[in-house]
C-alpha cells in the first residue's frame, strides 16, 4: 500500500470517529454531505462532487436511497480515495489522474472547494488555481451544493403554524428539525416573535424584531397618520382615528362640532383596545360620552376609529379580506402579496348601525373567532360558500356581477405597499437595535396578515395589520353540544400552506435573486395599470419538481417607480439611525440631537442651540407621556419625525409640508454626504407623479364633515410643530426667537 493510501485510510478512520461523535452529540450528520458526481452534474471532469462518508450518516434517518453513495463507503471499494472524509469513486479518480495535476473537490452544502496538486508521491499540496478558474469552480460548487443539500428548517417554535409548515416542508423535500438543532439551521420558524429563540446568529428568522410593537393598533395608527399628514390623498384608505386617552379632548370636540354643524349627521365609531386581537374588547359608540376610558384605575390605551357604515355586502353579509403579505427584506424593501387570501363573513345580516344594533357583534365584526360561536356559522369544504371563503371565489363572484376586480386588486396592492412604507422606518430602528450592523445575526422576513374591508363603492379600507396572522389549518367545531374539537379546514389549508410553502421557496438560501435585476426590471410607467396576474419567478423545472407556480406576487421593488416618492419618513429614519450613535439604541439623547442639528447646520442666530435644547426637551417629554410603557429615555423615531417636521416648517415657511420636508431632507443629506439617504435618493424625490389620477378625497371616508382641513395631529392641543399658530405659548417664546 502506498504512503498515500495509508494516509487516506487514517483520514477515513478519523472521519468515521468524528462522524460518530457528531451522531452522539445529536448534530445532524447530513450537515456537510458530499456526494459523488454524475456525468450530468459534473461539467468539468476535474470538478468532482463526492459523497459524505456514510460513517457520519445516521443510517436509519437517511433520506437518500441506498446506492452508489452507500457502496462508496463500503470497505470493498478500497481503491477509492478519501480526503477529509470524502470518498472519490474509482472512475472519478481515473479522470483525475488523466487530468494529471489538478483536482477540485466540492463539499456539498458548504460551497467549499478543496484543490490539490498531485505530487509524484501521491500526496496533495494546495495549489491556487487561476482566479477565474477558481471562481468558476466555486460557483459550480455553490450550484451543486444548493441543488443537493436540503434546506434545514427549525420548527421547534412554530406553535400553531406547525401543521401548515410541516406540509410545506414535505412538499419542498426540505429537512425539518422539530426539536431544534445544535448546528445552525437555514431557516427558523417562530410562532410569535423574533425573540422566541434568542440564540440565533445566522440563517433567517420568519419574524422581524419590533414587528409586534409596530403593528399594535396605536403605533400603527400613528405611523399611518404621519403619512396622512404628508400625503393625505395617498393615505385616505385608513379610517380617521384618535388615540385614547391622549386625544380624548380632540375627539370629543371634533364630534361635537360635526354634530352641531349638521344635526342629521350621526357618525358611529369603533373602539379597539391597543393590544387587542380577535375582536376582543371592541365596541361601537355613537357619542364620545359612551367611551369606556378606564380599566379599573388605569386609563385604557385604545384607538377610536371612524366606523365604515357602508361596507360591500355579499349575501347581505358584511365580510372582510385577510390578505397575506410577505416582507421579504427591509433593506432593500421587498414585498410580496399572496394571490389567494381568505374572506371572513359575518353571521347576521348587516344593517347600518343604529342605537339598537350597536352591540350585535355577529352583524358588525367579521372576526372568525367571534362568528364561529354564532349558531349561523357555516363550515364549508367548498371555497366559495360558508362563513370563510377564498378571496378568489369572492372576486370571481364580484366579477360575475360586473365589478372591475382588476381595479379593486390594484387598489389593494397600492394599499399594501403604502402601509408597508408607513411602518418600515420604525422597523428599521428596531432592526438595527436588535441586529446592529457588523454583529452576527440572522436576516429576517415575515408574513403579515392585512385585514381589509371593501366599502360599498369598492374602495378598500385598511382595518389593521396582524404581525401573527393565524396559520392554523384546522378549525374549531362543536362536535357535540359544548364539545369543541379541531377538524381540518380545506379552505385554510389551501390558502395557508401555499403562503408558507411559497414564502419558504422565496427564502430558499440557494435561490436569492439579485435584487438589482428586479429593480431594473421593475416599475411600470406612469399611469400603467397594476396587473392582477402574478409574474412568475420560477426556478428551473428541474428544481421546481411538481410544485405549483408561486402564489406570492412581488409588488415591491416591482412598483418602485410609483411608490418610492412616498418614502420620506424612511429618509428621516436614516438620519435618526445615523445619529443614534451607540449601537443597540432606539432613542436619541440630547447630545446626539444637538450633534444632528450642528452637523446638518440647522441652527443659526434665529434658532440657537438653546432653542434646540428646549425643542428636544419639550417634544421628548410629551412623547414619553404618550408612550408610558417605553423603558428607554430619549427621543424615539416618531418624536424625531415630529421635530423634523417642525424644523422643516421653520426653515421653509412658504412651502407645503411635503415640500418643506423634502427640502430639509435634501439639505441634511447634502451636509452628511452619500451615506445618509436610503437607496436611490433621487428616485425618492417628491416630484414623481402619481401612478394614476387619484381622486381627491378627504381623510374621512364616510363622513366628510369629520375631516378638518388641518390633519389630525396638527390639531392636537400641544401640537406646535407645523403651524406656528398652534404652537403653545411657552414654546413660541423660547424656541422661536
Ligand atoms: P382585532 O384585532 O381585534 O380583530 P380589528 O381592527 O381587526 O381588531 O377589528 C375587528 C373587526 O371589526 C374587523 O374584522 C371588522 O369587521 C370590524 N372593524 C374594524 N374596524 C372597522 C371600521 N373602522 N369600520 C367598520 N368595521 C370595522
Amino acid at each position: 500500500m502506498s504512503d498515500h493510501y495509508v494516509k487516506v485510510k487514517v483520514q477515513l478512520e478519523q472521519m468515521k470517529s468524528l462522524g460518530q461523535d457528531a451522531e452522539k452529540e445529536g448534530v445532524d450528520a447530513e450537515q456537510v454531505p458530499v456526494s459523488s458526481p454524475t456525468a450530468s452534474d459534473s461539467p468539468d471532469p476535474s470538478s468532482i462532487t463526492i459523497p459524505a462518508t456514510d460513517a457520519s450518516k445516521p443510517r436509519g434517518k437517511s433520506r437518500s436511497k441506498p446506492g452508489k453513495d452507500d457502496k462508496n463507503s463500503s470497505g470493498k471499494q478500497i481503491s477509492d480515495l478519501s480526503l477529509h472524509g470524502s470518498v472519490v469513486s474509482a472512475a472519478a479518480e481515473k479522470n483525475l489522474n488523466r487530468l494529471g495535476y489538478e483536482r477540485t473537490l466540492h463539499i456539498r452544502g458548504t460551497g467549499k472547494i478543496l484543490q490539490g496538486k498531485k505530487e509524484t508521491n501521491g500526496n496533495y499540496v494546495t495549489i491556487h488555481a487561476s482566479k477565474n478558474n477558481q471562481e468558476a469552480r466555486r460557483e459550480d460548487g455553490f450550484k451543486l451544493a444548493r441543488k443537493r443539500r436540503p434546506v434545514t428548517v427549525d420548527t421547534s417554535k412554530a406553535k400553531t403554524s406547525l401543521e401548515a409548515l410541516k406540509i410545506s416542508i414535505r412538499q419542498l423535500k426540505w429537512k425539518e428539525f422539530p426539536l431544534g438543532r445544535r448546528a445552525a439551521c437555514d431557516i427558523y420558524w417562530h410562532g410569535v416573535s423574533f425573540h422566541d429563540n434568542e440564540n440565533i446568529v445566522s440563517g433567517q428568522v420568519n419574524k422581524f424584531p419590533g414587528m409586534i410593537e409596530m403593528l399594535r393598533k396605536i403605533n400603527m395608527s400613528r405611523a399611518v397618520r404621519t403619512m396622512q399628514e404628508l400625503f393625505p390623498e395617498e393615505y385616505d384608505f385608513y379610517p380617521r382615528s384618535w388615540i385614547l386617552p391622549e386625544e380624548y379632548q380632540q375627539f370629543s370636540t371634533q364630534i361635537r362640532m360635526v354634530k352641531e354643524n349638521d344635526a342629521t349627521v350621526n357618525p358611529t365609531f369603533i373602539v379597539k383596545p391597543d393590544g387587542g386581537s380577535q375582536g376582543d374588547g371592541i365596541y361601537l359608540i355613537r357619542d364620545p360620552s359612551d367611551l369606556k376610558l378606564m380599566a379599573g384605575s388605569q386609563a385604557k390605551q385604545s384607538v377610536v376609529q371612524e366606523y365604515i357604515q357602508k361596507p360591500l355586502l355579499i349575501d347581505k353579509l358584511k365580510f372582510d379580506i385577510r390578505l397575506y403579505v410577505l416582507i421579504k427584506s427591509l433593506e432593500p424593501l421587498e414585498i410580496y402579496i399572496a394571490k389567494e387570501g381568505l374572506t371572513r363573513f359575518c353571521t347576521e345580516p348587516y344593517q347600518e348601525p343604529s342605537q339598537k344594533n350597536l352591540s350585535h357583534v355577529f352583524m358588525h365584526l367579521t372576526n372568525y373567532s367571534l362568528n364561529v360561536h354564532s349558531g349561523n356559522f357555516v363550515h364549508s369544504d367548498s371555497q366559495s360558500t360558508g362563513s370563510k371563503r377564498t378571496l378568489s371565489s369572492v372576486l370571481y363572484r364580484l366579477a360575475a356581477k360586473g365589478v372591475d376586480i382588476k381595479r379593486v386588486w390594484s387598489d389593494i396592492i397600492a394599499l399594501v405597499i403604502k402601509t408597508a412604507i408607513a411602518v418600515v422606518p420604525e422597523l428599521k430602528v428596531y432592526y438595527q437595535a436588535d441586529i446592529p450592523p457588523g454583529k452576527p445575526g440572522p436576516t429576517c422576513f415575515q408574513i403579515l396578515g392585512f385585514d381589509i374591508l371593501l366599502m360599498k363603492n369598492l374602495k378598500p379600507v385598511l382595518l389593521e395589520v396582524n404581525s401573527n396572522p393565524s396559520m392554523r389549518i384546522e378549525h374549531e367545531q362543536e362536535v357535540a353540544p359544548g364539545v369543541f374539537e379541531y377538524v381540518p379546514s380545506p379552505v385554510d389549508e389551501e390558502v395557508k400552506v401555499g403562503v408558507i410553502r411559497d414564502t419558504l421557496r422565496l427564502m430558499d438560501p440557494g435561490h436569492r435573486k439579485p435584487i438589482i435585476a428586479q429593480i431594473r426590471a421593475g416599475g411600470f410607467e406612469h399611469g400603467e395599470e397594476i396587473p392582477m396576474e402574478a409574474e412568475s419567478q420560477e426556478r428551473s423545472p428541474e428544481e421546481n419538481g411538481s410544485l405549483p407556480s408561486l402564489c406570492l406576487k412581488q409588488v415591491y421593488p416591482k412598483y418602485t417607480k410609483q411608490f418610492n416618492y412616498l418614502r420620506l419618513v424612511e429618509r428621516i429614519a436614516a438620519l435618526f439611525i445615523r445619529f443614534l450613535g451607540v449601537k443597540g439604541n432606539m432613542r436619541l439623547g440630547p447630545t446626539a440631537f444637538r450633534t444632528f442639528i450642528r452637523t446638518c447646520k440647522l441652527s443659526n442666530s434665529n434658532f440657537t442651540m438653546a432653542s434646540v435644547d428646549i425643542l428636544y426637551i419639550d417634544i421628548t417629554r410629551r412623547w414619553s407621556g404618550a408612550m408610558p410603557d417605553s423603558r428607554e429615555a430619549g427621543m424615539g423615531l416618531q418624536a424625531f419625525v415630529e421635530a423634523f417636521f417642525y424644523l422643516a416648517g421653520r426653515r421653509f415657511k412658504s412651502l407645503a409640508l411635503k415640500e418643506q420636508v423634502v427640502s430639509l431632507l435634501e439639505l441634511c443629506e447634502a451636509q452628511l454626504g452619500p451615506q445618509s439617504g436610503v437607496e436611490d435618493r433621487r428616485s425618492l424625490s417628491c416630484s414623481r407623479a402619481l401612478p394614476r389620477a387619484v381622486k381627491a378625497q378627504t381623510l374621512c371616508l364616510t363622513n366628510p364633515q369629520l375631516g378638518s382641513p388641518a390633519p389630525l395631529r396638527r390639531a392636537a392641543s400641544q401640537d406646535y410643530r407645523l403651524h406656528q399658530r398652534l404652537k403653545p405659548r411657552t414654546l413660541r417664546a423660547n424656541v422661536e426667537n
